[in-house]
């Protein structure tokens, strides 16, 4: 079965046949770390990359396999490679780009792990990143852009100030100096958003998150346009000749660009991060991230409007000074709102509160339903203060741009009956205060 249709059916076909599968229903799981080359002439052709097969899991397994091509299909790419979590999916991608002293572009209010690797650790690979106050300020940007520059890099919605980036005209700037956007598009979910459809070259997703929406599988996916031309002079890793993909003793040497075209990006990241660096995706969470996917628009749907009500109603709180979730307000958001994001800006809200770091401890002690707990994108409802937790290993200059202060509380609103998330708000936030 071949599914080309709207994207609900394709969130439940795309990308398994059960034919080649003992016409199982759902993707069984391949629990195999190796495959059958079945004969010399066939291992040397799969080994070479000149059938499509499978040989090793560290390089590709047959479910993992269908977990990419689903979510290469929802997002509108020509290929993705899944890996075991998103920050591998995040550091793979930005280090594929910029790698052998390239800078990237990137504003600070973004999840703390990418921060901290990108301002405090690539730098050690020779990878440095210039940080730019706001992501749409694109003269800013520009400003930015120099003959190293080799990727901008941005959340499509940022966490927790759920900040939208204007995608777009940022696509057109990077491309008018040969480079491209790459963006983390965890927060709203290919449902919510699909960055390739407004310019972008590259997404990066945590799967634990809504992707899979069950809290229980880590996981990430790099997915690729396709799009952009990465023999355009700046990138000298995709024209140099590579073993791996060229035959030596016939005397035929390749590069990624020359071999692989449209696919060349996908293709550097299977075949020299995975392999070599070998963050790969099991084939159990692949199974897992598979199954949550089935319900994305019906869980993402429930759980944005459940979120736009609670949004509502705490900001008619005292002690409740602001609430962060775009496109509620008359703020300069809305238009980013309804361009990219009419369905909603996804599933996690912050608001500030007001007295000292005491009362949002008391707050957190006295939520009942709300779990504390960092994650985002559950069937659960989560509460978190992201400057104690999330976003700790984050410097002062970034939290303050990504709008986290010691008053900040971080909601995820999961499936639970929007009235008792309430009452549970309405009493711990009346609990922080007493005494
Ligand atoms: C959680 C998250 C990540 C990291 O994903 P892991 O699966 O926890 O490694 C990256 N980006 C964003 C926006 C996230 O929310």
């Amino acid at each position: 079965m071949v599914v080309q249709n709207g994207f609900e059916t394709r969130l439940v076909h795309a990308g398994y046949d059960g034919r080649e599968a003992a016409d199982a229903a759902t993707p069984p799981i391949y629990a195999s770390a190796a495959f059958d080359m079945e004969s010399a002439e066939r291992g040397d052709a799969v080994a070479g990359g000149n059938v499509v097969g499978f040989s090793y899991s560290r390089v590709a397994n047959p479910t993992v396999a269908v977990l990419e091509q689903r979510l290469a299909s929802l997002e509108g790419g020509v290929g993705a490679v899944a890996v075991a979590s998103g920050m591998a999916a995040v550091s793979f991608a930005l280090l594929c780009a910029a790698e052998g002293g390239g800078r990237i572009i990137s504003p600070g209010n973004l999840y703390g792990a990418s921060v901290d690797a990108m301002s405090s650790f690539f730098p050690h690979f020779g990878v440095h990143t210039d940080f730019v106050h706001d992501i749409n300020d694109l003269h800013a940007v520009e400003s930015l852009i120099g003959d190293d520059t080799r990727a901008i890099f941005a959340e499509s919605v940022a966490n927790p100030s759920t900040d939208v980036t204007d995608i777009e005209p940022l696509a057109r700037l990077a491309h008018s100096h040969g480079i491209p956007l790459i963006i983390d598009n965890t927060v709203p979910t290919p449902y919510l958003l699909r960055p390739i459809e407004f310019g972008a070259d590259v997404v990066v997703h945590s799967t634990t998150k809504g992707i899979t929406g069950h809290g229980n599988a880590i996981g990430g996916v790099i997915i690729d346009a396709g799009r952009f031309d990465w023999a355009n002079g700046r990138f000298p890793q995709f024209t140099a000749r590579e073993q791996v993909i060229s035959d030596d003793r016939g005397n035929e040497w390749h590069s990624f660009a020359d071999r692989f075209g449209a696919e060349a990006f996908i293709r550097r990241i299977r075949i020299k991060y995975l392999r070599t660096f070998g963050a790969v995706e099991s084939p159990f969470n692949a199974y897992l991230h598979l199954v949550g996917l089935e319900t994305l628009t019906q869980r993402v749907r429930q759980e944005v409007e459940s979120a736009t009500v609670i949004a509502r109603h705490l900001r008619t709180l005292p002690h409740v000074v602001r609430v962060n979730y775009s496109g509620l307000s008359d703020d300069d958001q809305k238009n980013l709102v309804a361009k990219y994001l009419p369905e909603g800006v996804g599933t996690i809200l912050s608001f500030l509160v007001d007295g000292d770091y005491a009362n949002v401890r008391r707050i957190i002690d006295a939520t009942r339903l709300f779990t504390y707990i960092p994650n985002i994108g559950d069937a659960r409802s989560l509460i978190v203060d992201p400057a104690r937790i999330t976003h700790r290993e984050v410097p002062a200059r970034f939290r303050r741009d990504a709008g986290v202060s010691d008053n900040l509380i971080r909601l995820s609103i999961g499936l639970e009956d929007p009235v008792d998330l309430i009452a549970d708000l309405d009493q711990a936030i009346a609990a922080g205060y007493e005494g």
